[in-house]
């Protein structure tokens, strides 16, 4: 806890210092991802930050697609990226940057160290570069290539670039120090050799570069100051540094980084997100169970608790997990006021109210939110025939059970107080009728006061009810048990989704439209989904229930 207090605000005052002594007079930030998979809850954090730190300090907030390396990138990715990060809200204006736009420059580069003397082609294997990197302890060894002319290395460069050589048989290498301590600095690879063709590039280039030499490159050339990124590039950073000191660029952005989001119970993996989806374990990268932002809002996330949630999780150079009960109370907290809350039975059996008059309709006036007074108020149908949870009745209760039972009394919510008079079952012996007398004087609003009751159930009128399926959702792991099994595969939790085909909801929710969100009583919040959802055949996913495990 003290750590998070300590931390939270670290970048926040390494850049008011910065602007402080004129190291920069206006901040730009930037999110950089990698077109190869949907962006998840975690990438929401870093988007969050750089937004919210440009937009704080008045600065600038890029969006720049990492796409230089083509091996696993698509133009599928871009399109689902950007629609993402607009979504949560994160406004790049007319900042959108490919950083394959800036592979000349990057080639350009690349000439520079070589006429500088800082940078060789080098024709050992890949296996041997590594095998000369030397380790932890010991220091690496030289390349027998290190020491070729700036004259032959210019050549065959540019004899790289122009296709005269096989993929992965020369390297252009930085000429740092093979004997730091800081393994990154030993010559490391900053071309390669590699035919694949580029979703914008197409096949113009044969040479591609590696990450550590294009990331500092795309952060300078657009001008960012504060290049914010998660804690494993630490050891990165000398490099970087480097790579803008050498390449002599005016601007020189400053790597910071940042402990990346974890949450409990919940697979953030692209590696494993893909193996669900391949083994059709889930319904597509949108799957309601996963923690792709497009899952989530599929699921009926909303913008604001996702900012809520990454605004209490902190921001720390501290490696820990978030609960996925803190986000859970996020969603509440957004939905509380502003969800209309209805009534909706997901797994029926039929109340009959024997002395309520054969074909009489009541209409009830019901508040849409008891919270919210200006969300007005709606008409709920009330007649003999209703729909009541399976749960809402015993034979033979326990102590301490207050909603029906031979004998016993309820309340109707929003409507009269009944009593059990008796039940029908089944062949086998399953309840699917129970029988009830009213109360004609205890009607909701009346004022009545002279008996209390100690259960209240809702209903559904079944003469009006619109039959709708709901799904329910669980984490999809089970993470006491572990996030894998013996062999390596996923433990998965045979509960994440279950599927109720015959619920029954207020009439009111008939023209319910995808993303559209409710509360319904005692269930919680759910939203119209957006893939399965037709009209006349109402699909709702479960957003989270009402119960919270989340201690403040
Ligand atoms: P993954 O590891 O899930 O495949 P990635 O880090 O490879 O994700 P990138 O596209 O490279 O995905 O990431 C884009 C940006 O998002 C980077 O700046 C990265 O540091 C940041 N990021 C990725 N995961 C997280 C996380 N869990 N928390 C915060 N930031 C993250
Ligand atoms: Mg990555």
């Amino acid at each position: 806890m003290e750590n998070e207090v300590v931390s939270k605000n670290f970048i926040e005052q390494i850049i008011e210092k910065d602007l402080e002594e004129g190291k920069c007079t206006k901040i730009v930030t930037r999110f950089p991802p990698e077109p190869n998979g949907y962006l998840h809850i975690g990438h929401a954090k870093s988007i969050l930050l750089n937004y919210g730190l440009a937009k704080k300090y008045g600065g600038q907030f890029n969006l720049r697609f990492d796409d230089t390396n083509p091996m696993k990138e698509k133009t599928e990715f871009v399109e689902s990226i950007r629609k993402d990060v607009e979504w949560l809200g994160a406004d790049f204006e007319d900042h959108l940057f490919y950083a394959s736009d800036y592979f000349d420059a990057m080639y350009e580069g690349a000439v520079k160290l070589i006429k500088k003397g800082k940078a060789y082609v080098c024709d050992l294997s890949a296996d041997e570069i590594r095998e000369y990197r030397g380790t932890l302890k010991e220091p690496g060894k030289e390349s027998p290539y290190r020491n070729r002319s700036i004259e032959e290395n210019l050549d065959l460069f540019e004899r790289m670039k122009n296709g005269e050589f096989e993929d992965g048989s020369k390297v252009l290498r930085a000429k740092i120090d093979m004997a730091s301590g800081n393994i990154n600095m030993r010559d490391p690879v900053i071309y390669r050799v590699a035919r694949m063709s580029h979703h914008n590039t197409k096949d113009k280039w044969c040479i591609y570069p590696m990450y550590d030499f294009a990331h500092p490159i795309e952060d300078a050339v657009e001008g960012v100051t504060h290049s914010i990124c998660t804690l494993e590039f630490e050891d990165h950073r000398p490099l970087y540094d480097w790579v803008i000191n050498e390449l002599e660029f005016e601007n020189k952005p400053k790597q910071i980084e940042f402990a990346k989001l974890y949450l409990t119970n919940v697979i953030t993996g692209k590696r494993y997100i893909k193996k669900l989806v391949e083994d059709g374990i889930v319904d597509g990268w949108d799957d309601p169970r996963l923690v792709s932002l497009s899952a989530l809002r599929r699921r009926g996330f909303t913008k604001e608790s996702i900012q809520m949630f990454m605004e209490l999780s902190g921001v720390s150079k501290a490696q820990s997990s978030s609960d996925y009960a803190m986000f859970e109370y996020c969603i509440r907290e957004d939905l509380k006021m502003k969800c209309n809350r209805m009534m909706a039975v997901l797994d029926p059996i039929k109340l009959v109210i024997d002395n309520y008059p054969e074909n009489q309709v009541e209409y009830l006036d019901v508040e849409n939110n008891q919270e919210n007074e200006e969300m007005g108020k709606r008409q709920v149908p009330f007649s003999k025939v209703l729909y009541i949870e399976r749960e809402d009745f015993m034979e033979e209760p326990p102590k301490k059970y207050f909603r029906l039972f031979p004998g016993n009394e309820v309340r109707l919510k929003n409507a009269y107080f009944v009593t059990c008079t008796d039940f029908v079952k089944d062949e086998n012996g399953n309840v699917v009728e129970v029988h009830c007398t009213y109360d004609p004087a205890t009607k909701s609003g009346s004022g009545f006061a002279e008996r209390k009751v100690k259960g209240t159930i809702h209903w559904v009128d079944a003469s009006q009810a619109v039959k709708a399926e709901v799904r329910l959702y669980e984490n999809i792991i089970d993470e006491e048990k572990g996030k894998l099994n013996e062999d390596g595969s996923l433990n998965l939790n045979p509960n994440s989704l279950v599927v109720m085909k015959e619920c029954y909801m207020e009439p009111a929710l008939k023209d319910a439209k995808p993303l559209e969100r409710f509360q319904f009583l005692r269930h919680g919040y759910f939203c119209v989904d957006t893939k399965d959802s037709k009209e006349g055949n109402l699909v709702f996913n479960r957003i989270v229930s009402l119960k919270s495990s989340y201690k403040k």
